[in-house]
């Protein structure tokens, strides 16, 4: 049994604490965020490594899990469908996972307020040091401390997150205030509609208290649209007390104004199913997007896992998938090698050129968005798609692909 720390206590770090804490090991969560993570995440498309690191991490799988849709869609502008494909999928909710992961470990190993502030090592341990003049030590520390990773800053000062051009438009909207029209031509399905340079979606989430039945449930959208770095951008993370959040704006902070006028760019660009989510939906909110690429992940006995190792852009709905994959690879060579520096080494071999490929499959599947924008679409071999290829390529099971290493095609020509 080995002495493991982990940092963040969200999907990431609870899929690894989970994981480690059922092979045996003591292991301790160091979550920085005082009060509940609760609410934080939309829908989450699931593939099924998912299913196998929530096994892995003893929580049984069933039906509440999520919602399976069988069918894609890609709504034109005037609401009538473009075209549709057979593509079954569970979809399920942030908030979901993070009750299964978070009841399945104990409290007592949870630590919050744990804002974790310096990291060293030496050949036998690593201590860490929180704001709150805490100290920890352990054989190993895991990190899945996200976007801003401090571990990740420590380690790795040059892998900064860049920032891919635009912004995703989020929310949820009750099915109860959803017109029949929208239920029967998009609720149940996982929609598309395809604006040039913009590209929305959307997929029925559970509703309040994890409810799936039908008339309780959610319908979850993600709208990406280009925002240009400096003034656009910074509008975007400003509130409407002209108070600037560069590192992200939180979701009850977005400034009414871009709100409605984000509702209004709607009715002139959206299928009319989706103008109505958006009318409908209480609270939108917007998350710019990020690509995050490390050349590194593993540091002695430090390992960076998660958002804080890789993000790739939500095109691909991967990000959870990911971080249990991670999460089940780093487990598997501990229990192989011990709770050594070689274990970790193992899994950087395993997962680094992974992790690298998820993030240039996400930037492939955005860059058609980006071509449509600055109308160098023509005939640019790999970027033409229609909503055939969109509905095809968008957050599907790609491990195939990755186990070939094959996940960017080649370039038509
Ligand atoms: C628009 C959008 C749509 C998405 N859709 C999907 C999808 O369909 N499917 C999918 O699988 N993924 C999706 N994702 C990605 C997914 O949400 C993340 O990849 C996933 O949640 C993994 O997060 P994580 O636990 O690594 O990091 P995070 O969720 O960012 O958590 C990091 C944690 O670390 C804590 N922390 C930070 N700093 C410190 C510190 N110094 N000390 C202690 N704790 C600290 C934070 O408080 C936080 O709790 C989407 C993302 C976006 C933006």
């Amino acid at each position: 049994m080995a002495k493991i720390l982990i940092v963040g206590g969200s999907l990431g770090g609870l899929f690894a604490a989970n994981i480690l804490l059922r092979a045996g090991h003591d292991v301790t969560l160091l979550e920085k965020a005082a009060g509940s993570l609760d609410g934080r995440g939309a829908g989450i498309v699931t593939h099924n490594a998912l299913a196998d690191a929530l096994r892995e991490a003893g929580i049984s799988i069933d039906k509440s899990l999520g919602i399976a849709v069988n069918k894609r869609v890609t709504l034109g502008a005037d609401g009538n469908s473009l075209g549709e494909i057979h593509l079954p999928q569970i979809v399920t909710s942030w908030s979901r996972l993070y009750h299964l992961l978070r009841e399945n470990f104990p409290s007592e190993r949870y630590l919050q307020g744990k804002n974790v502030t310096f990291i060293s090592q030496n050949q036998h341990q690593v201590e860490v040091k929180c704001a709150d003049g805490s100290r920890y030590e352990a054989e190993l520390l895991i990190a899945s401390d996200g976007i801003r990773s401090a571990t990740r800053t420590f380690m790795a000062p040059s892998i900064q997150p860049k920032y891919a051009g635009y912004i995703a438009w989020r929310g949820v909207c009750d099915e109860s205030h959803l017109s029949n029209y929208t239920l029967e031509t998009l609720f149940n399905y996982f929609g598309f509609c395809l604006p040039d340079g913009e590209q929305m979606l959307g997929y029925p989430v559970a509703g309040q208290g994890n409810d799936t039945r039908p008339g309780k449930r959610r319908y979850n959208f993600v709208w990406y649209r280009p925002a240009g770095e400096n003034k656009e951008l910074v509008d975007l993370l400003t509130d409407a007390d002209g108070k600037y959040f560069p590192t992200g704006i939180p979701p009850l902070k977005v400034s009414w104004r871009h709100i409605a006028a984000m509702r209004e760019q709607a009715r002139n660009l959206l299928a009319p199913q989706y103008v109505e989510i958006i009318e409908k939906t209480a609270s939108p909110f917007l998350q710019p997007i990020y690509d995050v690429r490390s050349e590194q992940i593993v540091f002695g006995r430090i390992a960076l896992m998660g958002d804080a190792a890789f993000i790739a852009r939500p095109h691909v709905g991967m990000g959870v998938t990911k971080a249990g994959d991670e999460a089940m690879s780093i487990a598997n060579h501990i229990a192989a090698l011990g709770a050594t520096p070689a274990a970790l080494d193992a899994y950087s071999n395993e997962r680094l050129s992974m992790g690298q490929q998820v993030v240039a499959r996400a930037q492939y599947l955005g860059r058609y968005m980006q071509a449509q924008s600055s109308k160098l679409m023509s005939d640019d071999g790999g970027l033409k798609r229609n909503a055939s290829t969109v509905m095809a390529e968008t957050a599907i099971d790609i491990s195939a692909l990755l186990a070939a290493g094959n996940a960017v095609p080649e370039p038509r020509h």
